[in-house]
């Protein structure tokens, strides 16, 4: 046996970054997997190998979080193939350009919270609904460090998140007594195309001032994320809901 033979779980962001590790680690310990993504080409090869390389299944789903309609697909998919929802980990998110509070674009501000934020939502609703019909379940939102502290030029982004952290402790308590738990990770700065998307990748000097924040003296692995994710979802954890979980090699230690 191991730890969610039998289960059944939704990763969004499953395509790439520590969403794809999740799936990955989820499935290895026995989880048939839907691998929810905004790109299908990456999500639907992290669901092939997945159901090549393990006993497991994973199917994708096209999602955009901020789409009711592809939120409940991806739902209605882990429910009708393989008979309910037991673990879900709302991690899809997008990164924001570093600006100033006041020069934020409105665009840029609305992108964020309702990919990042709203996003969680959106997808916690439809999630919650179907965990409540089946007698309980495990989620976990990704927030980041910033959903516990600030740094300077980006606004729209910690807002976000310290938004996940605000709305998974809601969340926590609105639904303990149906048996789902509900936790948050807040990585540190995690090697993953998120990194390089932002910029943050494109010199030595720029990743060594990044690796410095972190008393660990490194950036994280994706697989360091996942496998904190995977044990909050997981019945060791059982006590525990409501948490925002830093795995951040001391970063909000100092
Ligand atoms: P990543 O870019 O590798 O993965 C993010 C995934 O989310 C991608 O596959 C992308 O296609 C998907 N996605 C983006 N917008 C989407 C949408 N609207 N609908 C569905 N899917 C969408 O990045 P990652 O670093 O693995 O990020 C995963 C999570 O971790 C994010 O929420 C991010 O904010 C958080 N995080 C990352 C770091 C870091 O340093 N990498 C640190 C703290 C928190």
């Amino acid at each position: 046996m191991t730890r969610f033979d039998d289960s059944t779980a939704i990763v969004t962001g499953g395509g790439s970054g520590i969403g794809e590790r999740t799936a990955r680690t989820l499935a290895n310990d026995g989880a048939n997997v839907v691998v929810a993504d905004i790109d299908r080409e990456n999500g639907e090869s992290v669901a092939a190998t997945i159901s090549e390389e393990t006993d497991a299944e994973a199917t994708f789903v096209a999602v955009d979080v901020t789409d009711d309609g592809d939120v409940a697909e991806m739902v209605e998919t882990a429910t009708e193939k393989y008979g309910g929802l037991d673990v879900a980990v709302n991690n899809a998110g997008i990164g924001s350009t570093l600006v100033p509070t006041a020069e934020v674009s409105e665009r840029d501000w609305q992108q964020v919270i309702d990919v990042n934020l709203t996003g969680v939502w959106r997808c916690l609703r439809a999630e919650i609904d179907a965990m409540a019909e089946e007698g309980g379940g495990a989620i976990v939102n990704t927030a980041s460090i910033l959903g516990r502290v600030g740094t300077e030029g980006a606004p729209a982004y910690t807002a976000s998140k310290h938004g996940v952290v605000g709305l998974t402790k809601v969340a926590a308590l609105d639904y303990a007594s149906d048996d789902i738990r509900v936790n948050a990770v807040c990585p540190g700065y995690v090697e993953t195309p998120m990194l390089e998307e932002a910029g943050l990748y494109e010199d030595e000097a720029t990743v060594e001032q990044l690796r410095e924040l972190h008393p660990q003296g490194r950036l994280g692995e994706p697989r360091e994320i996942a496998d904190a994710i995977a044990w909050l979802c997981s019945d060791e954890a059982s006590f525990a809901t409501g948490e925002a979980m830093a795995i951040d090699g001391g970063y909000l230690s100092r």
